[in-house]
């Protein structure tokens, strides 16, 4: 009998651009504050629990953290996630960004 993986779940990968782009729906957007953002405070390679837990697979693991907006649908999990509280969502009508 076949052994059964025991690793399988109904989980996929997130990966840019797999539920294509935003569009003008978004009705929040994520904004890194990057004086409280750990990497860039501390200038190395830490933490990037954003990057860890978007589902769309948007956060750039890099110094400064950049999120791809084009394809961000503004979920907000990265914001409730953030340790250092870094991240605000911004509703889209008041943001100029
Ligand atoms: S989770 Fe917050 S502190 Fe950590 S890398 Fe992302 S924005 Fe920076
Ligand atoms: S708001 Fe959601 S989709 Fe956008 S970067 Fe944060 S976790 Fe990813």
């Amino acid at each position: 009998m076949e052994k059964r993986d025991e690793n399988i779940s109904a989980m996929c990968k997130p990966s840019i651009g797999e539920a294509g782009r935003t569009g003008d729906w978004r009705t929040l957007r994520p904004v890194i504050d990057q004086t409280r953002c750990i990497p860039s405070v501390k200038k190395k390679s830490a933490c990037f629990l954003c990057w860890l837990y978007c589902p769309e697979g948007v956060v750039k693991a890099a110094i400064p953290v950049e999120i791809d907006l084009d394809y961000c649908k503004g979920c907000g999990i990265c914001a409730e996630e953030c340790p250092a509280k870094a991240i605000q969502m911004v509703r889209e009508d008041q943001s100029d960004e």
